[in-house]
């Protein structure tokens, strides 16, 4: 059997200057002891704002936590005003990059095949997508939510070499369940996250699709993160709001106790 390590990855989303990200940073650090990285990678995607700071501490200090940003442009450089290439990232030496972000899909009008460019380039630069899918509340009442996420999956991840679709993260994140705190049942979740694992096997292999992990995102916090995590196809939590608290994030890393 594959087992795959949990990712808990913070979502700061436009939020603490690159000075609070500094103090925010240092409070994890000194929560978090060694061996609660043992089972659990932890991470936090910041504003670009705040990667060299992170950067900075987390070398200086040789921290176990990983950083990365929250978007990155589908292009190398040139004329883009406002965005923020993959080479940009990767001097910075980060590990991950979060990509289609329903709000990015929202308020900047992200497509599939935007959201399939960005994740191509991530990988051009050594960078690793954690790829947002999820469905709108109209859509899951209407009962589609699977047959909808299942799409963005595709597109995202179209024409992709599986030697790098094996290292993507997935996250899934229902639209409604996003800062609501409107959590969606674990069952409901495990549901999706697992015709999400059928898909990657359908797409590249059982095999592959076995090794990719799987998070859940939408109002996780320290009392329901263990439910969430106990079911088979969920390797993680991508935590937006509740990891702005760093006694409250800490709590989330360490589900198991
Ligand atoms: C997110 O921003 O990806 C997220 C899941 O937010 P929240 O945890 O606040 O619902």
């Amino acid at each position: 059997m594959t087992t795959r390590t949990p990712l808990m990855a913070g979502n700061w989303k436009m939020n603490l200057n690159h000075l609070e990200a500094i103090a925010h940073v240092q409070k994890l650090a000194f929560a978090l002891a060694d061996k609660d990285y043992d089972a659990v990678e932890v991470a936090v995607l910041v504003p670009f704002t705040d990667l060299r700071s992170v950067q900075t501490l987390v070398e200086h200090d040789k921290l176990k936590i990983k950083y990365g940003a929250q978007d990155v442009s589908a292009h190398d450089g040139g004329a883009y005003t406002g965005e923020i290439s993959g080479p940009m990232l990767a001097k910075l030496r980060c590990t991950y990059v979060a990509i289609g972000h329903s709000e990015r899909r929202q308020y900047h009008a992200e497509t599939d095949e935007l959201v399939n460019a960005k994740v191509k380039a991530a990988y051009k630069h050594g960078l690793t997508p954690i790829l947002c899918v999820g469905e709108e509340l109209d859509v899951r009442e209407a009962g589609h939510h699977v047959e909808h996420t299942l799409t963005q999956v595709e597109g995202a991840l179209k024409d992709l070499p599986a030697e790098q679709a094996e290292t993507v993260v997935i996250a899934y994140e229902p639209v409604w369940a996003i800062g609501t705190g409107k959590v969606c049942g674990a069952d409901d979740a495990q549901e999706v996250c697992a015709a999400i694992r059928g898909k990657l096997a359908e797409l590249y292999s059982q095999e592959l699709a076995d090794r990719v992990r799987i998070q859940y995102g939408g109002s996780v916090k320290s009392g329901n993160v263990a439910e969430i995590m106990a079911k088979p196809d969920i390797d993680g939590a991508l935590v937006g709001g509740a990891s702005l608290d760093s006694d409250e994030f800490v709590k989330i890393v360490r589900f198991r106790d």
